[in-house]
C-alpha cells in the first residue's frame, strides 16, 4: 500500500467527547468554570473602570445563577465586560484560543487577578448541556448584543439579539442524562462548594418576606459568597477573634477551637496566600473529614492537597490560595512541578518560623497547648529533615513534673549530673508515672530529672531523635538499676563468692515466674537501701519489642520475642545474706557432699588429661576415651543433682519467694494467682 499522508486536527467534532469523558473527571465543575468566567469578565470591567476606559457607571456587578425547572435550563448571568460578535467568534468559536492572554498582554500591570487558568472552561458546559445559548453585549459604546447557539455539533449560529445592559447570559439547556442539576439544592450545594469565597457577589435565589398573608420573594438577592475572605486581608488588620470565626466558617461542624493559626502571605517567587490552623485533633474521624482547602484566586479547587502541602502538614486545617498551582492536572504531575515543590517547602518554613516565634514570645501559651501540638511537630521532624533542623530549637520535652524544656535548656539542667563516667549524657524517661514509680523515685533520689513520654509518637520520635545525638542517649528509668543507667564509677566488687552466686542463680531461677517471660539472674552490690532483688528490662530489648508492636511485615519477628527481664540480686542487702545463710544451714551437708564428689571427678578428669595431654589423637586408647566420657557424664550428673537440690529448696523457701514477689510487685508484674499467694504469704509473715 502506498504511504498515506493526513492530518489529525483537534476540531469541535472530536473535542466534545474528549471534554466530556477525559478532561474533567468531575462533571459538576462545569458550574465552577462558568461562574469563574463570569467573575473573570466582571474583574475585567472593574479594571477598565479603574483605568478610566469604561465610560458608563459600573453599576450592580452581582452574578446571578438561576435554575429554570420548567424550561430545563440553568442560567448564569454576569454584568461584566461582555463580548462583541467578533470576540465571540474569536474566543468561543476558536476553542484552543485563550482570550485571557490577549487581554493580559494589553493590561499586564493593572490587573489584580484574572482567572484564566481553566483552559477549555466554557466548553465544560457540554458535560451537562445538550445545547448552550450565549447572549452577550460588550461594554463598548454602541455595541450590538449577539446570541450564539450551539448544540454541541460543530455548527453554531450567531445572530443579533436584545440585551439591555452590558454583560453575558449563559443558558444551559440541560441534557436528559443530567437533569439532576435542575435542582435548587444541588446547585446551591455546588455554589457553596466552589464559589463560597469568590471576589464578586454570587446571587442564587431571592430573599422572601411576609406580605399579604403569604411568603413572597423580594428583589433582594441571596448572596452565596463572601467576597473578601479573611486570607485576602492584611494580617495587621485582623484580630485573633476573626481568625477563630473564620475557622468556624470553614468547618462549621467542628466546634473545637484551633490551637494556632498561621497567615501565609508570599508574593515572590510565587504568589500564595492563606491561613493554616493547627487543630485540636480528638478523633481519627476528624483527621479524615476536615482538610486544607485549596483555592486559585478565591475559586475552590480541591481539598486534597497531598502533593502541595508536605505530608505532615496535611493534618492542618485552613485555606491556601495560589494562582501558581497548576489546576486540572494529574496528581503525579503536581508532584514534579517545581512551583509546587517550592510552595511545599515554603509552607514548611513558615510553619516552623511561626512556632519558633511563639516559642520565643508566647512561651506560656505554647506550653499550654504543647501536648496537643506535639504530634504534628514530632511527625514533621520525623518525616522532613529540613523541618527537623528548624524545629529542634523549639521542640519541648516535658518532665514528670510537667515542666517544659527545649533541648538546650534541658541540657543545662542535666548535663553535669547525668553524664556517666564515659562522658555520655543519659536522658532518663518514664512512660508511666504510676507503674514506674519506684524507678522514678530512685532517679530522683540521685538528683536526676526524668522526662515523661506518654504520647503516641514519643517512642518512635525518641528512636529518631537519638540518631541525631552525639554522646547522649535515652534510657527508661526501669531499664536497669539507676547506678547502672548512669554509672559514675566502676562497679562495686561483689561481696559474695562465685560459688554462692552460682547457687543463688539456681535458687532465684526456680522462683522467677516462667509464664511472663525470661529472667536472667544477675548480681549487683546495691547496698542496704535498695531492695534485695530488683527487676529491670533492658532498654534495647524493649525497644525491639516496641518496634514489633507498631506492626509492619519485617517486625513480626521482634513481636514474637519473649519479654526479657533481669532479676538483679542485691548482694549488699542483709536479706540476701540471710538467704545464703538459710541455704547453707539447710543444704550445706548435701551440697558439700556433692561438691566433694564433683571435686573428685574433676581430679580424675585432670589426672586422665595429664596422661593423654601429649598424645596424638590416634594414640589415645579406646579405654582412655571411654573412661573420660564416663567421668564427664558423672560430673554432669552431680551438677544436675546439685541444681535440682537448690531449685527444690528455692521453690519451698518463703523468704526467697517473698523477696522476688516484692521485686515483681514494684514493677507491676505480679498478678493473678501469684499475687494472691503473695498476699497470703505476707499475712503468714505478719502473724509470725
Ligand atoms: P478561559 O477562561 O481559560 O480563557 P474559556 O473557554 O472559559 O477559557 O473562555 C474563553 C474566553 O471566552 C475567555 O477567555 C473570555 O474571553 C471569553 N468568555 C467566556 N465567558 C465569558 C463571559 N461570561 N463574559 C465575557 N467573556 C467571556
Amino acid at each position: 500500500m502506498d504511504a498515506q499522508k493526513g492530518k489529525i486536527g483537534v476540531t469541535a467534532e472530536n473535542i466534545f467527547p474528549i471534554i466530556k469523558k477525559f478532561l474533567y473527571s468531575e462533571q459538576e465543575i462545569f458550574l465552577r468554570e462558568l461562574v469563574s468566567n463570569a467573575v473573570d469578565a466582571t474583574q475585567k470591567i472593574k479594571t477598565l473602570a479603574r483605568t478610566g476606559e469604561l465610560k458608563e457607571e459600573l453599576g450592580d456587578l452581582t452574578i446571578r445563577v438561576k435554575v429554570d425547572k420548567e424550561n430545563k435550563t440553568i442560567i448564569i448571568s454576569d454584568q461584566g465586560i461582555g463580548m462583541t460578535a467578533e470576540e465571540v467568534e474569536k474566543y468561543i468559536n476558536q476553542i484552543a484560543f485563550t482570550g485571557a492572554n490577549d487581554f493580559l498582554d494589553k493590561y499586564k500591570d493593572k490587573i489584580d487577578a484574572i482567572i484564566g487558568h481553566f483552559g477549555l472552561g466554557f466548553y465544560s458546559a457540554y458535560m451537562v448541556a445538550s445545547k448552550v445559548e450565549l447572549i452577550t453585549k460588550s461594554y463598548q459604546e454602541g455595541a450590538q448584543a449577539v446570541r450564539w447557539t450551539c448544540d454541541g455539533s460543530p455548527e453554531y449560529t450567531l445572530e443579533n439579539a436584545e440585551r439591555e445592559n452590558r454583560g453575558t447570559d449563559i443558558i444551559l439547556h440541560i441534557a436528559e442524562d443530567s437533569e439532576e442539576y435542575l435542582d435548587d439544592n444541588k446547585i446551591r450545594g455546588l455554589l457553596e462548594k466552589y464559589s463560597k469565597f469568590l471576589p464578586i457577589p454570587i446571587g442564587f435565589g431571592k430573599e422572601t418576606e411576609y406580605k399579604d398573608n403569604k411568603q413572597v420573594e423580594t428583589d433582594k438577592d441571596i448572596i452565596i459568597n463572601e467576597t473578601a475572605p479573611l486570607w485576602t486581608k492584611a494580617p495587621a488588620e485582623i484580630k485573633d477573634e476573626d481568625y477563630k470565626e473564620f475557622y468556624k466558617k470553614l468547618y462549621p461542624q467542628n466546634w473545637e477551637e484551633p490551637l494556632f493559626h498561621i497567615h501565609l502571605n508570599v508574593d515572590f517567587p510565587f504568589t500564595l496566600t492563606g491561613i493554616l490552623y493547627f487543630p485540636k485533633i480528638r478523633s481519627n474521624l476528624e483527621v479524615q473529614k476536615n482538610k486544607i482547602q485549596l483555592y486559585s484566586n478565591q475559586v475552590f479547587v480541591t481539598d486534597s492537597v497531598e502533593n502541595i502541602v508536605p505530608e505532615f502538614l496535611t493534618l492542618l486545617h485552613g485555606v491556601i490560595d495560589s494562582p501558581d498551582i497548576p489546576l486540572n492536572v494529574s496528581r503525579s504531575y503536581l508532584q514534579s512541578d517545581s512551583n509546587v515543590r517550592k510552595i511545599s517547602s515554603h509552607i514548611t518554613k513558615k510553619v516552623a518560623d511561626k512556632l519558633s516565634e511563639i516559642f520565643k514570645n508566647n512561651r506560656v501559651d505554647l506550653e499550654k497547648k504543647w501536648d496537643d501540638l506535639k504530634l504534628f511537630i514530632q511527625y514533621g521532624m520525623m518525616s522532613d529533615d529540613k523541618f527537623y533542623d528548624r524545629a529542634k530549637s523549639f521542640f519541648m520535652f516535658k518532665n514528670i513534673d510537667n515542666k517544659y524544656f527545649s533541648i538546650e535548656e534541658y541540657d543545662k539542667i542535666v548535663k553535669e549530673n547525668q553524664t556517666d563516667k564515659d562522658g555520655k549524657l543519659i536522658y532518663l524517661y518514664a512512660t508511666n508515672k504510676t507503674e514506674q514509680f519506684k524507678f522514678i523515685n530512685d532517679a530522683k533520689d540521685k538528683g536526676y530529672d526524668v522526662l515523661l513520654f506518654e504520647g503516641a509518637f514519643d517512642m518512635p520520635f525518641v528512636n529518631m531523635y537519638e540518631t541525631k545525638l552525639e554522646n547522649a542517649r535515652f534510657a527508661r528509668v526501669d531499664s536497669d538499676i539507676i547506678e547502672n543507667l548512669i554509672s559514675k564509677e566502676d562497679k562495686k566488687e561483689i561481696s559474695i563468692s562465685k560459688t554462692e552466686q552460682d547457687d543463688l542463680t539456681k535458687v532465684y531461677e526456680a522462683v522467677a515466674p516462667d509464664k511472663v517471660g525470661t529472667y536472667f539472674v544477675q548480681f549487683n552490690e546495691l547496698g542496704e537501701n535498695e531492695l534485695p532483688v530488683v527487676i529491670t528490662q533492658s532498654e534495647y530489648m524493649r525497644r525491639m519489642k516496641d518496634v514489633g508492636l507498631m506492626g509492619g511485615p519485617e517486625v513480626s519477628l521482634y513481636n514474637n520475642l519473649p519479654d526479657n527481664y533481669n532479676l538483679v540480686v542485691n548482694t549488699g542487702h542483709p536479706l540476701t545474706k540471710q538467704v545464703i545463710e538459710n541455704k547453707n544451714t539447710d543444704l550445706s551437708e548435701n551440697l558439700n557432699d556433692i561438691a566433694d564428689k564433683i571435686k573428685k571427678v574433676e581430679a580424675d578428669i585432670e589426672a586422665l588429661d595429664k596422661i593423654t595431654k601429649d598424645k596424638k589423637e590416634e594414640e589415645i586408647s579406646q579405654e582412655e576415651k571411654e573412661k573420660k566420657a564416663k567421668l564427664q557424664e558423672e560430673k554432669s550428673k552431680f551438677e544436675t543433682e546439685k541444681s535440682k537440690l537448690l531449685k527444690e529448696w528455692g521453690m519451698k523457701n518463703n523468704l526467697v519467694k517473698q523477696i522476688v514477689d516484692l521485686a515483681l510487685l514494684s514493677k507491676n508484674l505480679l498478678q493473678g494467682e501469684s499475687l494472691l499467694q503473695f498476699v497470703k504469704r505476707s499475712v503468714d509473715f505478719i502473724e509470725k
